[in-house]
């Protein structure tokens, strides 16, 4: 048991809350996309949450939770999807929004604290020198840069730049250990990965490091045509065609687009398949050259030629995207969830067309355009029209069996969100960095069970899961 009174009475001065609501409400995240996750987290809270403001009270904090016993669970604004946030052994949440300074903005490179929003650094960056980040995720607008990094995979600008776990898409991290005198490593080079995408089940980033590029002013598109596998092929090509810098490029198929982008709705016909784009602003009449030059394209929304007054209450395009478009279609039916898949390179297209011709209305095909490893492919972040949960997993199986690996969002531990195998890096930073186990419990199995058999396909259920409220 979370003994808060002694907690609070070796940390004075930093703030701790304890009322129910407020724990409970800092202790969720976008968990409940997943019928599953809701099932299995919904009644998983908190026992108090600590907000610090600065690294040296993210390293009293940790003394102190080392000397109790007491878990921590490193949050930044928690719009994580799979429950990466959420206390599953209790304790305490460690709110990381108050450290939301920026530290230095110099020619393609920012420092920031874990704590900072994206969209503001943006904002931040541009006024100062008109640079931006080159990733971020769709919820750039809400999520913090510290929590992109741990929980995060890509986003926003991948197309051009890869996925955050590439070489160059962070450059340093400082990171707290979870010890009887905590340290303050600046991780960089091959060390990145130790910490990076790994949940904070074995260190607490305090500060992010992370290349910047010019900023423009983005132009948002929306292209239609009459079939999925015409849309595929045109996204393809812009995301080949290297002169035509872009930041965003996915494909929706109908009638998804018209029926949940409610914004949007009257530029798109609903038997349109589309392709939304992000495309910089000197490469835009490229952009149309190459439209024009595709049969059946037909360009239904474009910002070029719109006054800031007709785009008012328009959404950017990039919040059509990524987990956007399943947020906008749960809203319109809450019966709908997804999945995330990759169609790898080179036979992404025929994967696609193969994999939702089986399928038919039951999984809509939502493809994101990438550049990975250097070479044009797309992830899937399909919708899925819920059923049953045994339904679901012969979803998933379908996929991998016709080729297309599946990173579970139906999960909550890192291992089966992702490569369904021990990441030995972070396995040992975490017998380095937490040596009792303390951060994030039951998100890595590797650490709770190091002989688990990822192939038997039965869901790892984290022991020490509390089950009451
Ligand atoms: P949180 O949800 O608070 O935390 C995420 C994980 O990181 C948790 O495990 C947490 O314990 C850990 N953590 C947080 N801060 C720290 C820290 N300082 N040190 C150590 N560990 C820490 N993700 C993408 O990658 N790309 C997308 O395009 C994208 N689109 C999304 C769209 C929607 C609508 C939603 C709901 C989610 C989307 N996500 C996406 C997931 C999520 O929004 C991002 O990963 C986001 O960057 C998480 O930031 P956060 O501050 O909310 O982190």
């Amino acid at each position: 048991m979370t003994d808060i009174a002694a907690l609070k009475a070796r940390l004075p001065d930093i703030r701790i809350e304890d009322h129910p609501t407020l724990v409970r409400q800092k202790s969720r995240d976008f968990f409940w996309y997943s019928p599953v996750l809701k099932r299995e987290l919904d009644h998983v809270t908190g026992d108090c949450v600590v907000f610090v403001k600065s690294t040296d009270d993210v390293v009293a904090t940790l003394a102190a939770c080392y000397a109790l016993d007491i878990p921590v669970t490193p949050r930044g604004t928690g719009t994580g999807n799979y429950g990466q946030a959420m206390p599953l052994s209790r304790g305490a949440v460690l709110d990381l929004s108050f450290m939301d300074k920026i530290v230095s903005i110099e020619p393609g490179v920012l420092v920031a604290e874990a704590g900072a929003v994206m969209a503001e650094i943006d904002k931040q960056t541009q006024a100062d020198s008109g640079q931006e980040l080159r990733l971020h995720p769709s919820t750039a607008k809400t999520a913090t840069i510290g929590g992109f990094v741990a929980g995060g995979s890509g986003g926003v600008g991948s197309i051009t730049w890869g996925g955050l776990r590439d070489w160059g898409n962070v450059t340093r991290l400082k990171v707290v250990t979870m010890e009887a005198s905590p340290r303050i490593l600046d991780l960089t080079g091959e060390d990145l990965h130790k910490v990076s995408h790994a949940y904070g089940t074995n260190g607490i980033i305090t500060e992010v490091e992370m290349p910047l590029t010019t900023a423009f002013k983005w132009i948002d598109v929306i292209v239609g045509f009459d079939t999925l596998a015409e849309a595929a092929a045109f996204a393809n090509e812009t995301g080949e065609a290297d002169g035509i810098l872009k930041k965003q490029l996915a494909v929706v198929a109908a009638p998804a687009a018209h029926d949940y982008f409610n914004r949007h709705r009257r530029w798109i016909p609903r038997d349109k398949h589309v392709v939304c784009a992000m495309i910089a602003p000197q490469n835009y009449d490229a952009f149309l050259t190459i439209t024009r030059r595709r049969r059946g394209a037909q360009l239904l929304f474009s910002t070029s030629d719109m006054s800031e007054a007709d785009r008012k209450g328009l959404p950017d395009i990039y919040e059509l995207g990524w987990n956007h478009t399943t947020l906008r279609a749960l809203k319109i039916d809450p019966a709908i969830t997804y999945l995330q898949t990759l169609y790898p390179f080179p036979n992404q297209l025929e994967l696609v067309s193969k994999i939702h011709a089986v399928f038919g209305d039951e999984v809509v095909a939502h493809l994101e355009f990438v550049r990975f490893d250097g070479k044009i492919t797309c992830f899937g972040l399909p919708l899925v029209k819920f059923t049953t949960e045994a339904r679901l997993e012969e979803i998933i199986r379908i996929h991998e069996d016709m080729g297309a690996p599946v990173f579970n969002p139906h999960r909550y531990t890192l291992e089966e969100g992702g490569m369904k195998q021990t990441d030995e890096a972070q396995l040992a930073f975490k017998r380095e960095a937490d040596p009792k186990g303390l951060l994030n419990p039951g998100k890595m199995i590797a650490w709770d069970d190091p002989d688990y058999d990822y192939s038997s396909n039965r869901t790892y259920l984290f022991r020490g899961m509390q089950m009451e409220v």
